[in-house]
């Protein structure tokens, strides 16, 4: 039960309907920002109103005014057939369009390849060929480019031209987290919009109403780790991270007397297992590649662990507290966090950040996972315990 409208996105909202209000309404636009905050929402929303004949201007209702910079928008209306074939997801002129089409290729050698890039193969023909075909009714053409910061080099050379002149009854949205992660070229030929995370007390509120069987304090926890994205909460409690950090958490609180948190094997049995959930979404990836994406997801648990403590321990809490702003991540464990603040040595916990983000980097460059784990967690026990760190 996805939300219907995007919300909490009055900036990007607001310069997508300037750019509809314009005279000469862009061709590409670029919707960029963090994952699972509504981007592929407001694409779809578009593309309904460019698509829909009875679009029409209309003022915004009062439960969503807060959610948008002028009282007026262009909406799609929501009953036509262009509509109805939008909300189906099976209009004929709007191209979703992802790594995952090579599968759907009319050349067997493509649908044999990887799909961890989306291709020039892949383009060519979903695209690009597309783009020289009159819309099957009549209107225009529309397509989302899902993950295009997964566009191949060449990919997106060849989607250049197109985005230079395109016919006039095309339009993209090349949706990213970041511009950057796109050509200087693709950018100057596109409307940037912008995508902000979301605010927490909204990605709480759409937990509890999709998960009624989880306690409070789990909600709370997964819409502050998620960073704003509401997409990335949600898969926190299908892949039962919050079980993982309270065992993490347990683990860090108990050591260095108890070093059973310190153990390379349980480090590596738990990304396999977390890593496993990322295979669900990506069947494109291999084991490792899962196995490393769930040790980073260890690595932020535990610094998000280690940076509560700081903060518990340099009183930059306490502060946060009588402010009324969100204070520490695992609030459920504030009490033996704060012992852990008063008896861990501030130094030691802030060289364990800091050894925590260097592994995280190591993991990017691809370095091994069992000597990557094994090395951190010596060095983060020899910190604990008031001793210097001797690898890095
Ligand atoms: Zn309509």
């Amino acid at each position: 039960m996805p939300p219907v409208d995007v919300l909490h996105q009055p900036r990007a909202m607001g310069q997508i309907q300037r750019a509809l209000r314009s005279s000469r309404l862009a061709h590409a636009f670029v919707f960029h920002g963090p994952e699972g905050v509504g981007r592929e929402l407001a694409a779809r929303q578009l593309a309904a109103a460019l698509l829909c004949p009875d679009a029409r201007w209309v003022e915004v209702p009062a439960q969503r005014r807060e959610h948008v910079e002028a009282p007026h928008e262009l909406r799609a209306c929501g009953a036509c057939q262009d509509c109805r074939l939008c909300d189906a997801d099976t209009h004929p002129d709007l191209h979703v369009v992802h790594r995952f089409l090579n599968r759907f290729h009319d050349e067997d050698r493509v649908r044999k390849l990887k799909a961890s890039q989306l291709s020039v193969d892949v383009v060519r023909q979903f695209i690009i060929a597309e783009t020289g075909r009159k819309p099957a009714r009549g209107r225009a053409k529309v397509f989302i480019i899902r993950d295009a910061d997964r566009l191949s080099a060449s990919a997106e050379n060849a989607l250049l031209k197109t985005l230079e002149e395109p016919p006039d009854d095309t339009f993209m949205i090349l949706i990213a987290p970041s511009p950057q992660d796109l050509l200087a070229t693709t950018r100057s030929r596109s409307a940037l919009i912008a995508f902000d995370a979301l605010p927490k007390a909204f990605v709480q509120r759409q937990l509890s109403m999709r998960h009624r069987d989880k306690p409070p304090a789990t909600l709370a926890w997964a819409a502050a780790f998620s960073a704003g994205s509401l997409g990335r909460a949600l898969e926190l409690l299908e892949d039962g991270v919050y079980e993982v950090n309270e065992a993490f958490v347990r683990g860090w609180i108990g050591a260095p007397a108890d070093p059973s948190i310190l153990d390379p094997d349980l480090w590596i049995k738990t990304a396999g297992a977390l890593g496993s959930h990322c295979k669900k979404r990506d069947e494109e990836l291999s084991d490792s590649e899962g196995q490393r994406m769930g040790l980073k997801q260890l690595i932020a648990l535990s610094a998000a662990c280690f940076a509560d403590a700081l903060r518990m321990g340099s009183g930059a809490d306490a502060l946060r507290v009588r402010s009324g702003a969100g204070a520490i991540l695992n609030e459920q464990a504030r009490p033996a966090l704060q012992a852990c603040a008063d008896r861990w040595d501030r130094g030691a916990v802030c060289a364990t950040l800091d050894r925590l983000h260097r592994a995280e980097s190591h993991l990017d460059m691809n370095a091994n996972t069992q000597l990557v784990v094994e090395a951190l967690l010596y060095d983060v026990f020899a910190a604990l315990r008031g001793e210097a760190m001797v690898a890095g």
